[in-house]
């Protein structure tokens, strides 16, 4: 077997790592590193946990301990699709560079542009980036990207997810062609292909097993729930989840609540918060330091629930979960195994429910399929039909939202989340707020009731609106939509002639 010592690694990358513990490399970092020692470049296929941000920092600080930087020439380049991702790539460096000079600068969304110019102009061996701010630094006119000995490129197949492809072409392009590349995926779509082909140079392929299994020490169960209505949907969906949560007590000491748009992780945490539970959102439109905070808040256990998106948890170093509840059904098989890999770690034993409702056949016929194996049905908890109805019992103005969803997805192909770094999605969120306040409204009389009791308070706005003005209340009304319009509840005047 491969031990540390055997791989040429700096003496200072060795000790490094024997205090953070490690003792012999990953499959994928006893393959990779000897390649990238030798200054060839390396195609990784390969996921996250497998111990692949080691497989290129470790052979990246060895080479780059000879030499210096100089000011606004980055001597090394890592490419991340996510913020978080590349703030976890910039820990790991100072993990494994701490006995050596070097010098690294984060690029991220999220931090003023000044405090990351400063970095640069002193000079950087490491600059660690997500692409959109990177071209955003090198557009100003403070970046030279001509000094990079070695450019990484780091989960590669959510960058094509995200529409990072032409902005990492163009990064290419801008480095020197004598550069050293490190390219990982964890998948090699047609449009991966393409780019290896385009700017590697004979590159030595590495590959560590694709997980297609789950691990056996994960219990997974199929909730199925036919909504009441379709409008509902969304509400009754939101009842279902906090009956499992309910239901699993204290066996459930933290969990990743997935949904599948940003939109939906506001609401279910919102929701969630609403209903007592300790719940945050991660996803790409939160404030880096809001998301920063979340973070370390589900690590050190100060927050239980954490609602996320796919391409907000991707690739996230979070220790293990005893519970993953999908909230939505992956759309894409592949997910499904990333997210219920997030439970059961290191032989503990995990939890995974997902909630489906018949519109989700097609995607679970998928992961079934992908599994090679039928996901066991579960049932729905006893408290669920009471949440079910409490929540049919409230004015569902998402409904509106959810048919809106509905057809969307109806609409259809895939969806996916924008670059984290080109998120904008205001009009949205701004729905969110207002579903959230009135989804989750506390519990009032049966909708019949409170229906009437609101249009009395209506009424009586207008009386008072109307006598304020000097009106009179026998004015003829123009009734526009709202139930019964006031003009049919009103007697008929004859006119004097
Ligand atoms: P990664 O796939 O790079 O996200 O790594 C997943 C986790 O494995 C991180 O927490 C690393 O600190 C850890 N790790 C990486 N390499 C090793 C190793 N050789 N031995 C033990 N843990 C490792």
């Amino acid at each position: 077997m491969t031990t540390f010592s055997d791989l040429k690694l700096d003496p200072k990358v060795l000790k490094a790592i024997a205090e953070a513990g490690y003792e012999t490399p990953t499959p994928i970092q006893a393959q990779a590193i000897p390649e990238a020692l030798t200054g060839r470049d390396v195609l990784g296929i390969a996921q996250t946990g497998t111990g692949k941000t080691a497989s290129f920092t470790l052979p990246l600080i060895t080479r780059l301990s000879r030499g210096r930087a100089r000011a606004r020439m980055p001597r090394s380049l890592v490419l991340a699709p996510t913020r978080e991702l590349a703030a976890q790539v910039a820990e790991n460096f100072d993990v494994y560079a701490k006995h050596t000079k070097l010098t690294k600068a984060l690029l991220i969304g999220g931090v003023s542009f000044a405090e990351q110019d400063k970095l640069i102009d002193r000079g950087v061996d490491v600059l660690i980036a997500t692409p959109g701010r990177l071209l955003d630094h090198f557009e100003r006119g403070k970046l030279l990207l001509t000094g990079v000995e070695v450019m990484v490129v780091d989960e590669a197949d959510r960058m094509l997810d995200m529409g990072f492809i032409p902005d990492i072409e163009k990064i290419f392009q801008l480095t020197p062609f004598t550069r050293q590349t490190l390219f990982f995926s964890a998948t090699m779509a047609p449009e991966i292909e393409r780019i290896t082909n385009m700017f590697l140079s004979n590159p030595a392929r590495v590959e560590v097993a694709r997980q297609a299994t789950t691990a056996e020490t994960i219990e997974q169960q199929l909730i199925e729930l036919t909504p009441t209505r379709r409008d509902r949907a969304f509400s009754e969906k939101r009842a279902m989840l906090r009956s499992l949560i309910a239901m699993e007590g204290d066996a459930c000491t933290n969990a990743i609540i997935f949904c599948n748009r940003k939109i939906d992780v506001d609401v279910v945490a919102k929701s969630l918060k609403k209903h007592g539970f300790d719940a945050s959102p991660i996803h790409g439109d939160l404030d880096q330091s809001v998301r920063t905070r979340t973070l370390e808040g589900f690590r050190d256990g100060s927050v239980r629930l954490l609602v996320a998106s796919d391409v907000a948890a991707r690739g996230l170093d979070i220790p293990a979960v005893s519970h993953v509840f999908n909230f939505d059904v992956p759309s894409h098989s592949e997910d499904y195994v990333h997210r219920i890999g997030r439970t059961g770690r290191a032989g503990r034993k995990g939890k995974a429910f997902t909630i489906s409702t018949p519109s989700d056949d097609k995607y679970l016929a998928a992961i079934e399929h992908l599994l090679q194996k039928t996901l066991p049905r579960g049932t729905a908890p006893e408290g669920f039909a009471e949440a079910a109805a409490e929540a049919s019992a409230r004015p569902d103005r998402a409904g509106r939202g959810d048919r809106k969803r509905g057809d969307r997805a109806e609409r259809g192909g895939r969806r996916r989340e924008k670059p984290v770094d080109k998120q904008t999605d205001q009009a949205a969120e701004a729905m969110t707020e207002t579903d959230v306040a009135v989804i989750d409204a506390p519990v009032e009389p049966p909708a019949p009731q409170r229906e009437e009791r609101r249009d009395e308070r209506r009424d009586d706005k207008r009386g008072r609106g109307r006598r304020e003005r000097g009106g009179r209340d026998d004015q003829p009304v123009v009734g526009m939509g709202d139930h019964v319009p006031d003009f049919l509840m009103r007697e008929f005047r004859a006119k004097a002639s």
